[in-house]
């Protein structure tokens, strides 16, 4: 008799798990799901590469190219909240699965001005 209350409410009540893959669950507010860069702001200051614990963003000057290495980023968000251009954000979907190490490489496009500061 002591169970009959929760036989009850299991026999009523909706199902406790997602049918996953079926249904998948959104992110929630706020989670750092993976690593956005906007190639129109960035000036390419360095600061983010300087301040990633995971040495996952390289910058190739000449190239103006800004590289990420998503296999070594832990989403911690210094990157976002170092940039003085507000180039990169932190989106809350997670990244997809990756089987190799592959370099995303943006283009910056932004001009870096005469004595700008680099946030830091
Ligand atoms: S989120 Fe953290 S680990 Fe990933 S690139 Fe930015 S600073 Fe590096
Ligand atoms: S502008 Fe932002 S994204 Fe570009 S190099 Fe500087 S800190 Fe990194």
């Amino acid at each position: 008799m002591i169970m009959l209350p929760t036989v009850v409410r299991n026999l009523f009540g909706g199902p406790a798990t997602r049918m996953y893959p079926v249904t998948t669950r959104e992110p929630f507010a706020r989670a750092r799901g993976h690593v956005e860069f906007n190639e129109d702001l960035c000036n390419q200051c360095g600061t983010c590469a300087r301040r990633c614990p995971a040495i996952a963003i390289d910058l190739d000057k000449d190239k103006k190219e800004w590289i990420l290495h998503p296999d070594r980023c832990i989403i911690c968000e210094v990157c976002a909240e170092v940039c003085p251009k507000d180039a990169i954000t932190i989106a809350p979907q997670w990244r997809a699965p990756f089987y190799k190490r592959e370099a995303i490489i943006y283009h910056s496009k932004a001009v870096k001005e005469k004595g700008e500061k680099t946030g830091e």
